[in-house]
């Protein structure tokens, strides 16, 4: 060979070799961002005890569905979707019952039965009755035709599939997740919340143990879809059955979506410090993700957007944790629109327990009605809670201890705050900066003298709003 066609193969073989090289170096920097994730602290939060092991032993199970009465809600918040079916009419699972504008998701049949009628009906996320289908399921549960679509090629029509597939945030929100994605504005981060930092709560724990693979390929579809380049999951320490199942899933399917342990802290879900813990990007108070370029969703709405998108399966299920003083507490796939009643027999909940707490101890609430039905918010059962939340104490006066100022995450003055609830000093309010409050809870269940500040809080930002 002549020393030119050396010269020559050598300079063929310098980028090459330099490719080599920078293949190496972002090789090795992204084994260490899914090694040593971006962490960013914030103030405050609580460290609470868990229950977790009460049921996240537990794997998801499917609930038999009987002769039995649903009610499958159409309402929710100021939505109602339009119902397009009559009384007496026979629908199978996964027909469309109720009709959105645009604006509202759409509803579907999550089995099969007789339309009884359409009326009010208690939610068990809801203090007061919402519209509804009320439908004898005949015990069949068979599926309707369903449609051969391919998954949506634009963000345009992901937001129409979103929509028409009734998909709302799984997380405790229910805003629809169609309106979220119209609102993205071309976002360059992902961040998906698996953080489940309510004590009692498994469901979304095991539905990353159990379906990471589904996850990480929703996860990475919408991040092609809409340009992202960084897909993040957020995930308590305290899950690491979880972690590991979507760390083997992520790198099984060659993605570069990140799963990003966060220390087990209440509230290490509430959305902005959700932001700032994987990000180190600070949403102002009132203002949305979109405008800092993220979009976040919740574990389960990932999953039940990845089952439009690839399935064409419309939201009729949920993953729910049936937990507190019961004999058979697990994690279960619940139709929804089913009583809260035949749950609590399927958990074989103490018959003497007289509290049934809708959601976590913190954020949760009673059940309205012993008559209520599963929604697509509901997330958590726990049986018999007056076992484990705190009895209510007379309330005191406000001592100035400053333990409220401690815990809070957002850096807020609770103390402060509720003497100016109490004026109804609105101005003070806003300077204090009440709509930063995220309604944790955590002030009011430090505070020594019991004072019901988040109830305070809640009502002032209503107040206020009106
Ligand atoms: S924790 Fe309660 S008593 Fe202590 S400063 Fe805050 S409001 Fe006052
Ligand atoms: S409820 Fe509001 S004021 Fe209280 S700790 Fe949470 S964010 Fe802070």
């Amino acid at each position: 060979m002549s020393s030119h066609s050396l010269q020559s193969v050598e300079r063929m073989q310098l980028p090459l070799r330099a490719k080599r090289q920078s293949q190496s170096k972002s090789f090795w920097r992204r084994l260490l961002a899914i090694a040593t994730p971006a962490q960013h602290s914030w103030h405050g939060g609580l460290k609470l005890r868990g229950y977790k092991q009460l049921s996240n032993s537990k794997p998801i199970a499917p609930v038999a569905i009987g002769q039995i009465q649903m009610a499958i809600p159409l309402e929710r918040g100021r939505r109602c979707a339009q119902p397009c079916v009559q009384p007496g009419q026979y629908v199978r699972k996964g027909e469309v019952i109720g009709i959105g504008d645009g604006n509202t998701p759409w509803v579907h049949a999550s089995t099969s039965g007789i339309v009884e009628q359409i009326g009010l009906a208690f939610a068990a996320d809801s203090p007061e009755p919402v519209m509804a289908v009320i439908l004898h399921a005949d015990g069949l549960d068979e599926w309707g035709a369903r449609p051969v679509l391919a998954p949506p090629k634009t963000p345009e029509a992901l937001v129409e599939r979103a929509l028409q597939m009734g998909i709302v945030g799984l997380g405790g929100a229910g805003f629809p997740t169609g309106l979220k994605l119209a609102g993205a504005q071309q976002p360059d981060l992902l961040l998906i919340n698996g953080a489940e930092c309510e004590p009692f709560l498994t469901c979304d724990d095991r539905l990353m143990r159990e379906r990471a693979e589904a996850l990480i390929e929703t996860a990475d579809y919408l991040a092609t879809l809409l340009g992202i380049t960084q897909t993040r999951f957020g995930i308590e320490t305290n899950k690491p059955e979880a972690i590991a199942a979507m760390r083997d899933a992520s790198r099984q399917a060659r993605t570069q979506v990140e799963i990003c342990p966060l220390p087990a802290r209440y509230p290490a879900g509430g959305q902005p410090l959700l932001i700032k813990g994987l990000s180190g990007r600070n949403l102002a108070p009132g203002s949305l993700p979109a405008e800092i370029g993220v979009l976040a969703l919740n574990v389960a709405t990932l999953y039940a957007l990845g089952r439009a998108i690839f399935h064409a399966e419309p939201l009729i299920s949920r993953v729910l944790t049936l937990t507190g003083a019961c004999e058979r507490p697990g994690n279960v796939e619940v139709p929804i629109g089913y009583p809260v009643s035949a749950l609590r027999a399927l958990a074989g909940a103490d018959p003497e327990g007289q509290l049934t707490q809708v959601g976590g101890p913190m954020m949760g609430h009673s059940l309205p009605a012993p008559t209520a039905v599963i929604s697509k918010t509901s997330s958590c059962l726990i049986f018999g809670a007056e076992r484990y939340l705190p009895a209510t104490e007379p309330e005191g006066s406000c001592i100035r201890c400053t333990r409220c100022i401690d815990v809070c995450p957002m850096e807020l003055r609770p103390l402060d705050l509720y003497a100016a609830a109490e004026r109804n000093d609105h101005a003070t309010l806003q300077t204090l900066r009440l709509d930063a409050c995220i309604e944790c809870g955590s002030c009011s269940s430090t505070c020594p003298s019991h004072l019901p500040l988040r109830e305070r809080f809640r009502q002032s930002k209503a107040e206020l709003r009106r």
